[in-house]
């Protein structure tokens, strides 16, 4: 399976896609981890990324997409892949759908996290870090909107994107979610797996 997982910062996105992709049985492929291991490696790209990284910009997509088609080339991905935090720009998103249809495999789901922002900057200045300041949060969260908007419309015009409820438990909003891949799964007519 082949899916898209977005949320903004705070909405439990880590967790809840680590756990699914472990559900699924796909490597889960996050950009960011992705980008920081190159980085410690001192990788050429590595080392350009982290310019952009370190001033809080975007990579700009020739070097994401070098990374995440390196990565897809690896026996792993066979059977699909979990994407966090990639795409991020809709010649990213352009970019996967084009990879994906030329190996005879669509992008099969986006699933976004939905918490409202009052709810995210609760819990993020809970965690105390520099950048979970309330300013800081309120500018992360409008660039997380401005970024995805474009990319949710993308989706949705395609009939893919899937909002979750992100607010309850961790095992509240992964059973949300595991429903909604099933329900999607069953209507692809794929045999549901076992939770
Ligand atoms: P993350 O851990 O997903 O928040 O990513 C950390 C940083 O890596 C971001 O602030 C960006 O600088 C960079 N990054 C990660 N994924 C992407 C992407 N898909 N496109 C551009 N930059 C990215």
């Amino acid at each position: 399976m082949w899916l898209v997982f977005m949320g903004p910062p705070g909405a439990g996105k880590g967790t809840q896609a680590q756990r699914l992709a472990g559900y699924l049985g796909v490597p889960h492929l996050s950009t960011g981890d992705m980008l920081r291991l190159a980085c410690q490696q001192q990788t050429p790209l590595g080392t350009e990324a982290g310019r952009y990284m370190t001033s809080g910009k975007l990579v700009p997509d020739p070097l994401i997409l070098q990374l995440i088609g390196q990565r897809l080339e690896q026996s792993d991905c066979a059977r699909g892949a979990l994407f966090d935090g990639f795409p991020r720009t809709l010649p990213q998103a352009e970019a996967l759908d084009k990879y994906l249809a030329d190996r005879g495999t669509p992008l099969d789901l986006v699933v976004e996290l939905s918490v409202a922002d009052d709810v995210v900057i609760q819990r993020l200045a809970g965690r105390g870090r520099n950048d979970d300041q309330p300013e800081v949060i309120s500018e992360r969260l409008h660039h997380y909107r401005q970024m995805t908007a474009p990319l949710v419309e993308y989706y949705r015009r395609r009939g893919l994107h899937r909002l979750i409820d992100g607010v309850g438990t961790t095992d509240e909003v992964f059973r949300r979610i595991a429903a909604s891949i099933e329900h999607q799964r069953r209507s692809g007519g794929q045999q549901p797996i076992a939770p």
